[in-house]
């Protein structure tokens, strides 16, 4: 169990990007007294005052240099499509020693773009497999990151810095909670093809061509969703500049798992056609064993709704 006193403060945090997932970063360390400041750093100025007076950040600003400047932790919360640009600009903005991390759903582009930094810099990449379909800093919660899992892909640096970097980084997100696993950025780009971006596009597809059927079946779409249909939906309401920049940015990984997808659904295509009912239990079968198994490693729970009826206490 993790001694909380112990946990390494940072002096000043700076969260660029405040939505969903900047928004409870910041608040999970409030919550556990992890940074004596947070500023937070958005395009939006009504986004930062919203956050402001949410109590999620003590400072805005608007300009990324003034943001980073004073800070020895930066995040980078924003679209993955936005962090190359946020890399370059803080590659003379972030003081030394800074350590940064981004919480980008890809990792293979953001690595890249992290290990283009001068090496007074210590660019640690994550990707907290933790989530809503909400957006913006009111979706925030400080409880998001416990007991999930967060990955972390390191540069290929081996300095003593670097090697400190990335125990600070570790140390950041088991104290808001999360589980860390360590991979090489290749493999967490497929890993999470397969877990998460795969679903969501399917889920995009669906409830796409369901619109299209909803033109024709004059409500019934919506009056008589089913709880299948629901689900998806909820998939489906993600942020779309997210989305369209994790496919965007893990084009191969996602072309390689739907290539498999579209053969699995071609074999129960030919199942259904031919009146294989073995094919089709065999299959569904498999699916229940896996839920099982998700619901059993603590990743999911077993009541309705996944239990995500409310958005948890802060
Ligand atoms: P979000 O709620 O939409 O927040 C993103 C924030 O970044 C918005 O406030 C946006 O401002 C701001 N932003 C965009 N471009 C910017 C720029 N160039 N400079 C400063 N701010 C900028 O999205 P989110 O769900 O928190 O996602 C943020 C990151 O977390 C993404 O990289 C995503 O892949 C990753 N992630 C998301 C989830 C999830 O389930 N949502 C899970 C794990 C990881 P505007 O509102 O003005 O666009």
């Amino acid at each position: 169990m993790t001694d909380r006193k112990s946990q390494q403060k940072f002096e000043c945090a700076c969260i660029i990007g405040v939505g969903l997932i900047g928004s409870s970063m910041a608040l999970a360390m409030r919550h556990r007294s992890l940074a004596r400041k947070i500023i937070g750093v958005d395009r939006d100025e009504n986004v930062l005052a919203r956050a402001e007076k949410l109590g999620v950040i003590d400072q805005s600003e608007t300009s990324l240099e003034k943001g980073a400047a004073g800070a020895d932790l930066i995040i980078l919360s924003t679209p993955v499509g936005a962090m190359a640009d946020v890399c370059e600009m803080l590659s003379d903005a972030a003081p030394d020693g800074a350590l940064i991390i981004d919480v980008g759903s890809v990792k293979g582009v953001v690595a890249k773009a992290g290990a283009a930094l001068p090496e007074r810099l210590h660019f640690v990449p994550s990707h907290p497999v933790a989530g809503t379909e909400q957006s913006g800093p009111e979706a925030g919660f400080a409880t998001l990151f416990e007991n999930r899992w967060c990955i972390l892909t390191p540069l290929a640096r081996k300095d003593e810095a670097y090697k400190s970097a990335i125990n600070k980084a570790e140390e950041l997100w088991t104290g808001v909670g999360a589980l860390v696993e360590v991979m090489d950025a290749e493999h967490h780009d497929l890993a999470l093809a397969v877990t998460s971006h795969l679903p969501h596009l399917i889920a995009f597809t669906l409830v796409g061509a369901a619109d299209d059927v909803e033109s024709v079946a004059h409500g019934e779409v919506i009056k008589y969703s089913a709880g299948g249909f629901r689900d998806f939906t909820r998939i489906a309401a993600s942020d779309p500049i997210m989305w369209r920049d994790v496919f965007l940015s893990n084009k191969e990984a996602v072309l390689e798992v739907l290539g498999r997808f579209s053969e699995e659904l071609a074999v129960m295509q030919r199942a259904i056609r031919w009146g294989d009912g073995k094919a089709l239990e065999d299959a569904f079968a498999r699916g229940r064993a896996l839920r099982r198994a998700i619901v059993d490693a603590g990743q999911e729970t077993e009541k309705p709704n996944f239990g995500r009826d409310k958005k948890p206490e802060n």
